[in-house]
């Protein structure tokens, strides 16, 4: 093997690999630069999200012409000078690689001007190499342009996303990094669109408000030399990811577990597993409490006193969310010994009479329109029909023909939600019965969803899943990141009925939805699917993603809690019940139904004794 010291040019693109893995990353070292700089105004320009060109100009400080041809020097910066220094680092910058890494991978252009300097300079480099240099006239402050990233690094150019793509991850970078800089003005233009204008403001309040318009609760919490502030989401509005919850440390967005995990333990168990809510945090510390060099990209931090941070990051969350005047649904209610039923076993073999009769002679199947009203002068005594009103849509309205069921008569002991006697709602959310001796309670939207999932999974599973058109498409305003999300699954969720179009750069147009399903909030569904992240590789593991939407159709499709549902409702709903298979949890693995076995009401009245 022989050694050989490897070239400037040859440093520089491998250390490229590290600073800048994509526009977006370029956008973020020069608007950092253009902040280190004290501009309070910056103008950001790409063409094809960043594929072809990507333009930063600032009103910042600027540079004299040995500087700005210093400034493309591996190491120049004039931020640091000694390794203490990043003990005290209020810069966004210090490592001075991200102007020597940019040029090495692409045509660079910078123009610059001193306050002091009576004319500006203009540098040209091309693949690292330094083409022109040259005096012109030029306002204060610094522009950058970039012509054709990784020009010359085909291989890294292969892993560009699409310009869209490329494009909301800069636009969500720019909106979500001025939170820390509400003084400063951000635009952002996108082949001559303006995609973003956030003026300067005199608070992250206002600055908030600016980039998350809903109704956020205030965080705001400071202790020993620790501060938290922010705005958080409603639980009840929280996503199925961390996509949504933006996180600053000292100014510089980060992307931090623990931090995360502070924010969810702040919520007290209102939040469900693996949910995190929408919304900001800023959080900020001395310097010397924070390491930011652990990462090229400064996206990750190290903590000097983890503990210190999550207990007040959780505190403060904590504090907001008891303030929350709005109801919430929390998901973890405290039960006296809950008994999860065991789930059916359904037996699929042929129809086999006599028909399933239950102990309450309750008819099957009871499609919503036309149940025979039994009759009972015995309060609470049978299943009664006491609806007579018109005809209403239900939720468990079957959309196609009523089916009978196919199911031999069960063992005995085995449990059917048709033997349940419906006494009533509580807390428009569960439905208490009784079955023989025992309180049964039902989770109404767990148990809907559960129908649900299965109705998919069948009609999939027998190709007979069928897209039923919408008549007026349902419009649905995204960010552009998400629609490209979207469009990007749009083929699997074909396959799940769901089709959907973009209208433009931020809105998708919904035109059909899965045929089983009687009632979907399409909208909220869509919204929720362009808001997770998806993993790379998921199309390798295309069946579990399928599985992953099928669950959330059935979400959208339920009855959810504080809907009223009628008695029919109900007994339509075991009807289906015990149809599906494995009814005892909802798709999330949440139990549908729990039951209280006579001995356990008794002693709450002190009987057994
Ligand atoms: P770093 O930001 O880590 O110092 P960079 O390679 O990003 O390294 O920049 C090198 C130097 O160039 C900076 O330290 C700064 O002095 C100068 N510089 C870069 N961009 C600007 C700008 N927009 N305005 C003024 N000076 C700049
Ligand atoms: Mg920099």
């Amino acid at each position: 093997m022989k050694i050989k010291v490897l070239p400037d040019t040859v440093i520089n693109q491998i250390a490229a690999g590290e600073v800048v893995e994509r526009p977006a990353s370029v956008v973020r070292e020069l608007v950092d630069n253009a902040v280190d700089a004290g501009s309070s105004d910056i103008f950001i320009a790409v063409e094809s999200g960043g594929h072809t060109r990507l333009r930063v100009r600032d009103n910042g400080c600027g540079m004299s012409r040995d500087e700005a041809l210093l400034a493309f020097e591996r190491h120049a910066t004039s931020k640091v000078s000694a390794i203490e220094d990043l003990h005290s680092l209020t810069t966004m910058g210090f490592r001075g690689e991200a102007l020597a890494s940019i040029a090495a991978v692409s045509k660079v252009k910078l123009t610059t001007r001193t306050k002091e300097g009576s004319v500006g300079t203009t540098i040209s480099f091309k693949g690292g190499k330094l083409v022109d240099v040259q005096s012109c006239a030029w306002n204060e402050g610094t522009e950058i342009e970039i012509d054709h990233l990784f020009f010359n690094t085909p291989a890294r150019r292969k892993f560009l996303k699409s310009p869209r793509a490329e494009l909301s991850r800069i636009r969500s970078w720019v909106a979500h990094s001025s939170l820390a800089r509400p003084n400063v003005r951000y635009r952002l233009v996108s082949d001559g669109d303006e995609i973003l204008n956030l003026p300067a403001v005199p608070s992250m309040t206002e600055r908030g408000e600016q980039i998350f318009p809903g109704d956020l609760m205030t965080v705001s919490l400071s202790e020993g030399g620790l501060s938290v502030q922010g705005a958080l989401g409603h639980p009840g509005e929280a996503l199925a990811d961390a996509t949504g919850l933006i996180v600053l440390v000292n100014g510089r967005l980060i992307s931090d577990k623990l931090v995360m995990r502070a924010v969810r333990d702040g919520y007290d168990s209102m939040l469900k597993d693996r949910e995190f809510p929408v919304g900001y945090l800023s959080i900020t510390m001395p310097p010397s409490m924070v390491d930011v060099n652990v990462h090229p990209q400064k996206s990750e931090v190290r903590f000097s006193h983890p503990d210190q941070m999550f207990a007040i990051v959780k505190g403060a969350v904590l504090r907001a969310v008891r303030s929350i005047r709005r109801p919430m649904i929390a998901t973890s209610v405290p039960a006296p010994a809950i008994a999860v039923v065991a789930p059916v076993e359904k037996i699929s073999s042929p129809p086999p009479p006599p028909p399933v009769v239950s102990r309450f002679e309750w008819p099957i199947p009871a499609p919503v329109q036309s149940v025979p009203a039994a009759s009972s002068n015995v309060a609470f005594a049978e299943p009664v029909v006491r609806e007579s009103a018109p005809f209403q849509p239900s939720f468990f309205s079957e959309p196609e023909s009523p089916r009978y069921v196919t199911q031999s008569q069960p063992p005995k002991q085995s449990f059917r939600f048709s033997d349940l006697r419906y006494i009533g709602q509580l807390l428009q959310c569960y439905l208490v019965c009784e079955l023989r001796d025992k309180l049964v309670v039902v989770d109404m939207h767990a148990a809907h969803e559960r129908v649900n999932y299965n109705k998919i999974r069948a009609a999939r599973a027998k190709h007979v899943l069928n897209v039923q058109k919408l008549l007026i498409p349902e419009t649905v305003r995204l960010t552009g990141e998400q629609v490209a999300v979207l469009l990007d699954q749009s083929e699997m969720l074909r396959d799940l009925a769901l089709e959907i179009e973009a209208v433009n750069d931020d809105t998708i147009a919904i035109h059909g939805v899965p045929g089983v399903l009687s009632h979907l909030d399409c909208a909220a569904l869509v919204k929720e699917i362009a808001a997770e992240p998806v993993s790379e590789g998921w199309r390798e593991r295309l069946e579990e993603r399928i599985d992953h939407i099928t669950a959330r159709l059935a979400c959208h499709a339920s009855v959810r809690s504080g809907d009223t549902i009628s008695r029919v409702e109900a007994y339509a709903l075991f009807q289906q019940l015990d149809e599906a298979d494995t009814a005892g949890a909802c798709p999330h693995g949440r139990p549908v139904v729990a039951e209280f076995a006579r001995d356990s009401v008794e002693r709450w009245f002190g009987r057994d004794r």
